[in-house]
């Protein structure tokens, strides 16, 4: 193994530098090049808004808004469905945290609880 051979096998293994972030117009993880969010960044966004998840839904909520612009935008046709934009930015999230439950909870036993 040369050196210049040890040292990418080096950089392969180092921790990474670049997060799992999104690169706009296209909406693909800038470290994996999975649609964004990929498994890294929902993780990442769970522990960093675990404290305010409600946050988290209102960040999302613009990421979703700023996605179909720039898909849109990019090639109309293939943004793809609605209700999948939603569930890919807004549906994840609300099958791993307590504080957002549509289906169980209703908006003023929402407000009960977190008052
Ligand atoms: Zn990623």
């Amino acid at each position: 193994m040369t050196g210049q051979q040890r040292r990418l096998a080096a950089n392969r293994l180092a921790p990474a530098e670049v997060e799992h972030l999104s690169m706009r117009p296209l909406w693909l993880c800038r470290r994996c090049g999975q649609p964004w969010p990929c498994g890294a960044a929902k993780l990442a966004l769970l522990a960093e808004y675990r404290e305010v998840p409600v946050s988290l839904f209102l960040y999302l909520a613009g990421c979703l808004h700023d996605a179909i612009d720039d898909l849109h935008r990019l090639n109309p046709s293939v943004t793809g469905s609605a209700g999948d934009m939603f569930d890919r930015f807004l549906g994840w999230p609300a099958r791993h945290t307590h504080a957002y439950r549509v289906s169980t909870t209703t908006a003023a036993s929402i407000e009960e609880a977190s008052s």
